[in-house]
């Protein structure tokens, strides 16, 4: 019922409590019937400390920074990246990032410059570099190892075949790593021919726009593999919603999906607030235990991360 026509019937007996409250209660219908956002913890799987973010403490963004945009949003884990590795080093050392109530699960980065990014997969001298961060551990507050490699990046699926990246693969495998890739569907096929159980987190998803059949039958066929959900085209249709057929995806497969930042250049943290309610929203239209898998179950479980 539209409002304009409310005052007529309820005219001579408006100042009444009882007709107030039915005017008052039809026009907040449309607000009920959306539904609530998710309100439960954040896991972010893709999240980046850079050097530019917080440039040892000349930053932009520091760790107080960062650490109050997470307890604000709910996010209560991280996996944790950055170029170079020191910025996960010292969120995870950081005895205020225990009391902020943030886990930090580190994942040693591949790139030390921006130049790695385009040899990473045939630089012996990266290999060497990661063999040596996975001794050394994190240290401090979240003392422990390092529990997985990436992000990486393949802007050329051949690259996948690279003697380092297969080396770095098999390395992930044994030593039950996970692997965080930013790759087209081409190069989840070649890289999971090199460490079939390896546990693969597609960045994205796909962010090249890998149709979502091809992703059903990838997750199909690879059991390990995962899909974390930041910048995945059409994910989202009308009023920040599921478009349909992902959120069919979804409900196809609730223990294979996360959420993330992707914090990769500074103007990420100034949206993170909204990148947070963005995914709040259309979790909320999914079943409650659906909802809750995919916002935090499914990081948590993958790493071994207590409830908060
Ligand atoms: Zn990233």
């Amino acid at each position: 019922m539209a409002l304009s026509q409310c005052p007529k019937p309820f005219g001579p007996l408006v100042h009444s409590w009882r007709a107030q409250a039915a005017i008052f209660l039809i026009a907040i219908a449309p607000l009920a019937a959306r539904a609530a956002d998710y309100a439960g913890p954040l896991f972010d799987a893709h999240l980046h400390y850079n050097e530019e973010a917080w440039n040892g403490s000349a930053g932009p963004h520091s760790p107080a920074d960062v650490l109050a945009r997470m307890q604000r949003n709910g996010v209560k884990a991280i996996v944790a990246n950055s170029r170079p590795n020191d910025g996960t080093k010292a969120l995870a050392s950081l005895e205020q990032t225990l009391q902020a109530g943030v886990t930090v699960v580190p994942f040693i980065r591949l790139y030390r410059n921006r130049a790695d990014y385009d040899s990473w997969f045939r630089d012996e001298t990266i290999y060497e570099m990661v063999q040596t961060e996975f001794a050394r551990g994190v240290t401090g507050a979240q003392v422990g190892p390092y529990k997985g490699i990436g992000e990486f990046h393949l802007y050329d699926s051949a690259n996948a075949n690279g003697p380092v990246a297969k080396k770095l693969m098999q390395f992930a495998e044994k030593n039950n790593l996970a692997v965080l890739s930013h790759v087209d569907d081409v190069a989840i096929d070649l890289l999971m021919a090199h460490a079939p159980k390896a546990r693969l987190i597609w960045a994205h998803t796909g962010i090249g726009g890998a149709p979502a059949a091809r992703v059903d039958a990838l997750f199909a066929r690879y059991p390990t593999l995962m899909g974390e959900l930041s910048y995945r085209p059409g994910l989202t249709c009308d009023a920040g919603k599921l478009c349909p057929e992902w959120r069919a995806l979804l409900l196809k497969y609730p223990g294979r999906f996360m959420i993330g930042s992707d914090t990769w250049v500074n103007q990420r943290w100034q949206y993170y607030d909204e990148l947070m309610k963005g995914y709040r929203v259309w979790l909320g239209d999914l079943p409650p235990d659906v909802a809750r898998k995919i916002g935090w179950d499914n990081g948590a479980s993958l790493f071994g991360v207590k409830a908060p």
